[in-house]
């Protein structure tokens, strides 16, 4: 099964969110798991310059947009065993950053038609499968049906498209199909990219003309079908519920691993638990809180934005720490957000820190020294802080929504069953209470605890479980491929 995987991030080239978590070890895992599986990325000038002087010339051809004929270099490495690809245009992407130019509508296009051509151009690039990812590849399935699809190397070419974050979707104004995509004089195709009288919509395209969608999590895949979370495109989801799938994003668990991490200080594993002890009195004193390991020690790590549902914990700060509990956040994000937890670090001295940074080190020790991961989210695609905590026997305490509600077990106190705690409704006393239980727990039964930790540490988070179910959807596109 070959599969080509388009995406604008990868770890470790370049990375903004959790995309280029997933197109960085989702691929490595489907090799492992016996496909053949390449990657295709911009060359962006941010890709540290030790892997630019590693990428080798393969070809070069020149991409039709609209009225102009655009280079494109194909260059490639590799890197742990997968074969990357990246196209390079340095008008397009040798700048500072990555997203947010005026003309990402041209770039990303170019992106999309750019991947087609490779296939095309490029013959050791043969492909079964093309899997696309968010808006900025969007429009790579309708070029290839309007375009490609009389090619020999395109024609058998199966497409998916997954949503990572359905926010982001790639609008433009309406003068792109003339301008840039050359589809003005196509009604048909045209048509599927409107969203209003003069908007187009790169993931309409897509979510159109894709043979399969997928996003990260079941519940999310439900929720996108919903019209509070389908951001305007929950009619085409609930049209396509037949060709949509969710599965669970897994997380890196090598790099996320107790008894190894090396930028923690003490290391431990399931049956050797004590040195998590001395991890939460450490990261205590490094942040200014009472050492007390009586005192739960709750953590978030995270983007301060709406989507993470602060507002409840803004509301329920006071309640939580009249009842002891210490509450510690690392995130950077909108200042009102980042100014109200500076406010609380202030305000409640050694109960509540606030670290506004991007720290990986100090997240890892967070990781290793909370006793609870609180995540509220108002909506969570798939969510990977939740599975890191678990990891790390800290217990989350997550809203139930999206990809939060696929990972997480609640707690069942007649059979201690579970891997965290749940609540239902964006309200902040039920999330307070949901805490404030969890901590009961905590404080009470100190077996009932332990074995919540022992299950959240020994839950299935490899990415190997995900590359299997991607697996499945490849062959379900080909049949006629042997497993
Ligand atoms: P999202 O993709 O919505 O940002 P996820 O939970 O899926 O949220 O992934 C966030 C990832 O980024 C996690 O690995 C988390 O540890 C990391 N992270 C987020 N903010 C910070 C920060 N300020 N410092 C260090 N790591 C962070």
């Amino acid at each position: 099964m070959r599969v080509l995987f388009a995406a604008s991030e990868a770890v470790p080239f370049v990375k903004t969110g959790g995309l280029g978590d997933v197109a960085g070890s989702l691929p490595r895992a489907l090799n492992a798991a016996g496909a053949d599986v390449s990657v295709i990325l911009p060359k962006y000038g941010s890709i540290p310059q030790e892997y630019q002087d590693q990428m080798r010339h393969v070809t070069e051809f020149y991409v039709p947009l609209a009225w102009r004929n655009v280079y494109c270099g194909i260059e490639k490495l590799t890197y742990k065993g997968v074969t990357f690809y990246f196209v390079d245009n340095e008008a397009y992407f040798k700048r500072d950053g990555i997203y947010g130019y005026f003309d990402d509508g041209e770039r990303y296009a170019f992106f999309s038609k750019a991947i087609c051509e490779a296939i095309q151009n490029v013959p050791e690039l043969q492909v079964d499968v093309l899997q696309c990812n968010d808006w900025q590849t969007a429009m790579a399935p309708v070029f290839l049906r309007e375009f490609y699809q009389g090619s020999w190397a395109c024609r058998n070419v199966k497409t998916i498209f997954t949503v990572h974050n359905v926010k982001f979707q790639g609008q433009f104004s309406d003068k792109v199909l003339q301008d840039i995509l050359g589809l003005a004089d196509n009604p048909t195709a045209a048509s599927q990219l409107y969203v209003d009288r003069d908007s187009i919509n790169y993931m309409k395209g897509a979510l159109l003309y894709s043979d399969l969608i997928t996003t990260v999590s079941p519940s999310y895949a439900s929720e996108l079908q919903m019209p509070f979370y389908g951001e305007g495109m929950d009619a085409i989801f609930r049209r396509r519920s037949n060709a949509l799938r969710g599965i669970l994003n897994g997380i890196d668990v090598d790099t996320w691993n107790p008894a190894t991490d090396p930028l923690i200080s003490h290391r431990y594993a399931v049956d050797d638990m004590g040195p998590k002890a001395q991890d939460k009195a450490e990261l205590q004193r490094e942040l200014g809180l009472a050492e007390d390991p009586t005192r739960p020690l709750v953590v978030m790590i995270g983007r301060l934005t709406n989507q993470k549902g602060l507002g409840l914990v803004r509301y329920a700060m006071n309640r939580l720490m009249d009842r002891g509990v210490q509450v510690a956040i690392l995130g950077t994000g909108d200042k009102d957000q980042e100014d109200a937890f500076k406010y609380f670090d202030w305000t409640y001295g050694d109960r509540m820190a606030a670290r506004i940074a991007f720290d990986n080190a100090l997240s890892h020790r967070m990781y290793a020294g909370g006793d609870i991961l609180l995540m509220p989210s108002e909506f969570e695609p798939c969510g990977l802080s939740q599975m890191i905590a678990m990891r790390y026997g800290t217990l989350p305490v997550v809203r139930e929504t999206g990809g939060l509600q696929d990972s997480v077990v609640p707690y069942n106190k007649f059979t201690g069953e579970g891997t965290g705690f749940r609540f239902a409704n964006m309200n902040a006393d039920e999330m307070a209470d949901c805490l404030l239980g969890a901590c009961e727990v905590f404080w009470t039964d100190h077996d009932a605890w332990a074995k919540l930790q022992r299950q959240a540490m020994e839950a299935d988070f490899s990415w190997d479980r995900a590359a299997d179910e991607y697996l499945g959807i490849y062959h379900d596109l080909h049949p006629e491929i042997d497993r």
